[in-house]
């Protein structure tokens, strides 16, 4: 359904407090293509601003006429953009950056500055606006950092090229860009003789999120598609191992500094494959084997396509790109300096500071007589993760310290096979804690989520942003992805 042929009656809140509501028309203002404003974000801890790069006009306009504005309110950044003459506000999206996570880092509070290209993209508008993005403090408030008022029929504004190396795949199609949610895959990695083999991974992680709620039962409000650019090189850059491969968009593992923590900061040439097709969420499937990836709310989902935990983590991760969900968990090596502040709630609908309990998010969805916070084994679980991190340790120390005495390697492996079977006996006691305890399947309020033990709780005891053992998302989460893909299919929220 095209916006042109359509009466689409919007409720747009105008900047001016105090001033009525008034109805909108979306054709009035756009035309069906999209404008894409790259621009370059620099900063630290303090600081930040943002410089633009180039504007370009490419496709047809994704999003949904009827849903213009996001009222979802996450991500620490929202563009918006405002008609210049009534002032009213048009059209509104919350997004994450890399920027934003760099900005919580040791360097960055050290004051080191580092530029990172990003894109935001809004429907192309018939007449000047004003482009506004908004950045939250660490109390949530949004500053204003950035105003631009772009002409549409500036020269500059310059149509984006098409590309004769990309090759489009559509895998589903459900109907027209405007009334769904269009998720594009880009290739990663995979040289021009590898092309049957991302097709093969394109179908595979179609399937993969086809089966799980709540995907599966809205397949028919999503469309996938995948580009497939050549790179150079077959597999990805590893720092670390001293690997460096020319890749199309050159991702890179250890982003900031955290091992299989998995990005590219080349987005200039990510936009410009994925300008190729409608979007309104982007991911990343990277030729490798090696366990890692990340998610970006709005920004983009990256995910290796060949380890034995690669379903996890794609799902994982496109909870937090499509639906901007946080990681529940608050064990690991991640490497943020206190990413969540104190006594301040968390933007994120499946994390709760629960500083006013009659306010909790999921309160309607909690199980009847659960009690508000949740016991749920906690204790047990902390001392049983610092247990088998000490004995990890230990073991590693033990066995180097034998080899180089030059023990025998029967001798070595009998000191192995003993502490591994410590280690296993550990690791199904954190399992039946997290499967089979007295909580499992109940909707509560459990301490201890978003890389943090205590004051910060996540919905039930387990879930796929909890643990990549745990193969479907708790309910709260399972809510907040299909209010997400209602929101593209035109649903009112
Ligand atoms: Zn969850």
């Amino acid at each position: 359904m095209k916006a042109t042929s359509t009466l689409l009656l919007l409720l747009v809140s105008l900047a001016h407090a105090g001033i009525a509501q008034q109805a909108v028309r979306f054709e009035d203002f756009f035309i069906d293509s999209t404008l894409r404003i790259d621009y370059y974000h620099t900063g630290d801890a303090r600081e930040e601003v943002l410089v633009v790069d180039r504007m370009l006009r490419q496709g047809p306009w994704a999003g949904n006429p009827r849903n213009p504005l996001d009222s979802f309110g996450y991500g620490h950044y929202y563009v918006k953009v405002y008609d210049l003459s009534s002032e009213a506000l048009l059209y509104s999206r919350g997004y994450d950056a890399y920027f934003d996570e760099y900005r919580t880092t040791e360097p960055a509070r050290r004051g080191v500055k580092k530029t990172f290209h990003e894109s935001v993209l809004v429907p192309c508008p018939k007449k000047p606006v004003r482009v506004v993005i908004e950045a939250r403090d660490a109390k949530n408030q949004f500053h204003t950092i950035f105003t631009h008022q772009i002409d549409p029929s500036d020269y500059h504004v310059m149509a984006a090229p098409p590309d004769p190396r990309d090759r489009i795949f559509v895998v589903l199609d459900s109907g027209v860009p405007h009334d769904k949610l269009d998720l594009v895959f880009v290739a990663e990695g995979y040289t021009a003789e590898e092309a049957d083999t991302f097709k093969a991974d394109l179908e595979k992680y179609r399937e993969i999120l086809l089966t799980l709620e709540p995907y599966k039962s809205r397949e028919r409000q999503i469309n996938i598609s995948g580009i497939f650019r050549p790179s150079a090189q077959s597999g990805v850059t590893q720092p670390r191992e001293g690997i460096s491969m020319n890749t199309v968009l050159s991702s890179s593992f250890n982003a900031l500094d955290t091992d299989r923590y998995l990005l590219t900061e080349d987005n200039r040439s990510l936009r410009d494959i994925a300008s190729a097709v409608p979007y309104d969420v982007l991911c990343i499937i990277v030729n490798s084997t090696r366990y890692g990836g990340g998610g970006l709310y709005n920004d983009y989902t990256i995910f290796t396509a060949h380890n034995a935990f690669s379903q996890t983590v794609f799902l994982h991760e496109f909870g937090h790109g499509f639906a901007g969900l946080g990681d529940e968990y608050y064990t690991g090596d991640v490497s943020y300096v206190d990413f969540y502040p104190r006594n301040v709630e968390p933007l994120e609908p499946n994390l709760t500071a629960l500083l006013d309990p009659s306010r909790l998010k999921w309160k309607d969805l909690i199980t009847p007589g659960t009690p508000i916070p949740t016991e749920w084994g906690k204790a047990e679980y902390d001392s049983l993760q610092k247990a088998m991190g000490a004995l990890g340790r230990k073991r590693h120390e033990l066995v180097a310290s034998l080899e180089k005495q030059g023990t025998s390697r029967d001798s070595v492996a009998a000191v192995k096979k003993e502490m591994d079977g410590q280690l296993k006996v550990m690791r199904q006691r954190v399992s039946d804690i997290l499967t089979d305890g007295p909580q499992k399947g109940s909707v509560g309020v459990f301490e201890g989520a978003g890389y943090t033990m205590q004051g910060l709780y996540r919905p039930a005891v387990n879930c796929l942003m909890f643990s990549n053992e745990q193969k479907a998302f708790c309910k709260v989460c399972e809510r907040a992805v299909a209010r997400m893909i209602g929101h593209f299919a035109g649903e009112s929220q």
